[in-house]
Parts: C-alpha cells; sequence; structure tokens
C-alpha cells in the first residue's frame, strides 16, 4: 500500500528492491502530465507492488505520460522495461550508456577498471569479488529519449528545475522547485544513510576518473544555497530539516577521514588496506562500495593537502604531508 501522501501533487510510492539498500522509493507527479520519478528495479515483485500502488492513486502504468530518473542506478531504472516502448524517458545524457546497457562502454571500460584496481593495491582475489554486472540483470535495456542539463526545466512538469549534483552518481540530478521549496532529490540526500560515492570510469573525453565524494561534497554545499522545505528521497522518509542533516553529514564525513588520515599517518598504505581496516566486518561482502567510500576519503585527504601519493610498480601509496 502507498505510505503516505506526500504533498498536493507528489505521491511517493515505496517499493522492494533484491539489493541491500532495502526498498526504493518512486514519484507519481501531477503536473500537465502524468511523471513517474525512477523506476524501481526490474523484479516482478516490484512492478506488482507499483501496479498495486499506482491503483490505490487512481492509475494504471498506460496512464504514466513520461519518466524521469534521478540516475542509471538498478533500483532506479529497472522497471523502465515493463513500459510502453513510446514513453518518453528523461535523464541526464550521464545515465545513457548504463541504461541501455551499451556493450561497447562496458568494454571500454575494462582497462580503466584494471589499472585503477592495481593503483587501489586491490589483491586478486578481492578483484574476482568485483562483479561489475551483477547487478545489470535488475537494470534496464531503453534509451533516454530527452536528455536534459542543469538549468533545464521539465515539460509537464511546471515549475521543476534541473540541478546536476554528481557524486554518487555521475548521471544524478535533482529537481528543485523554488515556488515551495519542494526538492526531489532521488539518492543524493537520505534521511539515514550517506548514499556511497561510486567510483566510476572517465567519461565523454574526460582523462581522468571522477572524484565523486569530492563533487558529492560539492553538490550538498550547491544544496545548502537554496531555501528547501522538503526533500522526497530515493530511499526511507521525507526530509523536513535538510540544511541541519548536511551540516551533520559534513561532520561525519570529515570524522572519517580523520580517522583514515591517523592510519596513515602511522603507516602508509593502499586504498585496499585502508578499505580492510575501515570495513573489516563488511569489505569481502560489499567490495565495490566499502572501495569507492575509502577512495572517497582517500580523495578528500588529497584535496585538503593532508596525504600525497607515492607511485610504486604501479600501485598508489598513500603518504601522510
Ligand atoms: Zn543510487
Amino acid at each position: 500500500m502507498s505510505k503516505l501522501t506526500t504533498t498536493k501533487d507528489v505521491f511517493k510510492i515505496t517499493l522492494p528492491t533484491p539489493f541491500a539498500v532495502g526498498d526504493v522509493n518512486v514519484y507519481i507527479v501531477k503536473g500537465d502530465s502524468l511523471t513517474l520519478i525512477d523506476a524501481g528495479a526490474k523484479t516482478e515483485e516490484a512492478w506488482h507492488s507499483f501496479n498495486e500502488q499506482l491503483a490505490v492513486l487512481g492509475y494504471k502504468p498506460s496512464d504514466i505520460e513520461q519518466i524521469l530518473i534521478t540516475h542509471h542506478h538498478p533500483d532506479h531504472v529497472g522497471l523502465l522495461d515493463y513500459f510502453s516502448k513510446e514513453i518518453p524517458i528523461i535523464g541526464h545524457p550521464k545515465n545513457q550508456p548504463w541504461i541501455s546497457q551499451d556493450k561497447q562502454f562496458f568494454e571500454d571500460n575494462e582497462p580503466f577498471y584494471k589499472e585503477l584496481f592495481i593503483q587501489l593495491g586491490l589483491d586478486p582475489a578481492f578483484v574476482a569479488l568485483i562483479d561489475m554486472d551483477e547487478e545489470l540483470e535488475y537494470s534496464c535495456r531503453r534509451s533516454l529519449t530527452t536528455m536534459v542539463q542543469d538549468g533545464d526545466f521539465i515539460d509537464g512538469m511546471p515549475g521543476f528545475k534541473v540541478l546536476e549534483t554528481p557524486g554518487h552518481a555521475q548521471s544524478h540530478i535533482v529537481l528543485y522547485r523554488e515556488e515551495d521549496g519542494m526538492l526531489i532529490a532521488g539518492d543524493t540526500l537520505l534521511a539515514k544513510i550517506s548514499p556511497n560515492p561510486l567510483l566510476e570510469p572517465p567519461q565523454f573525453g574526460e582523462i581522468a576518473r571522477p572524484r565523486p565524494l569530492i563533487q558529492y561534497n560539492n553538490s550538498l554545499k550547491r544544496l545548502l544555497t537554496l531555501d528547501i522545505s522538503k526533500v522526497v528521497t530515493g530511499h526511507g522518509d521525507d526530509i523536513l530539516n535538510p540544511h541541519e542533516l548536511i551540516k551533520e553529514r559534513f561532520v561525519s564525513q570529515k570524522e572519517r577521514a580523520y580517522y583514515v588520515l591517523q592510519m596513515i599517518k602511522e603507516n602508509p598504505m593502499t586504498a585496499f588496506e585502508v578499505c580492510t581496516k575501515l570495513f573489516p566486518k563488511v569489505y569481502l561482502k560489499q567490495p565495490l562500495f566499502t572501495v569507492s567510500e575509502t577512495v572517497g576519503q582517500l580523495d578528500f585527504l588529497e584535496e585538503i593537502g593532508e596525504i600525497k601519493i607515492e607511485v610504486v610498480n604501479g600501485q598508489h601509496i598513500y603518504h601522510a604531508n
């Protein structure tokens, strides 16, 4: 059943996912068009639940006129496959290779990951645990029909403006409505958890990999400049005190970074060594997430000048300055 009516024109639907994060929230926005924001993981269970909750709102899937995705992760796009081929799909251009499962894109990225894993000092047995394709079965094979970027407004959704918020995903956007301070945030801000700054390959002619935690902090700083009354999120509850929460997030991120700095001061080490110490209980279960989080903290410390990298046999050894 639908958990709650979020606001006068934005309705929340909560769907199960097969992932550790738990349920995902998608939203029906009643504007000039009936818009679905995000689409859940591709499982029968999620589709069934979606149909049930949509019916409570008085709709069926064919009533939905367009779908906007906040970012490309499977728990936000998988159910796109269940919709008609004609329905417009709106998102940032960086979603495209992921949501279409572009084989060439994945092949092109292989050398990048291979080199990255050497740099990070990943043990080959650990690399074997990282299955990049694992989650793709819950994703979709669709294409964007409308690409949007920072500052764009969405047809059919009066007042909502696109803001690019890279960090958790390079493709991430949020929708902000200045008139009432409503923010549709995807995974950019979550009530209970800090989203993972997932490592992604360089895209669109970029050479260096993105530094997702630094981007993420900048995205949050940008949200601090907005007058926000309510945030509806990709997982968990709405947020009514976003500025306070963002400031708390900065404090805990810094604490974690300084904890990492302390380790490095005692002993210069690779990102992988930091990862095993930072997440001794989960690094084997969630290899990509824990490595991404670790690299995020190291990028942060490097950015603020606390550490530097020494390259030894292709591996990056982090030293305190
Ligand atoms: Zn996500």
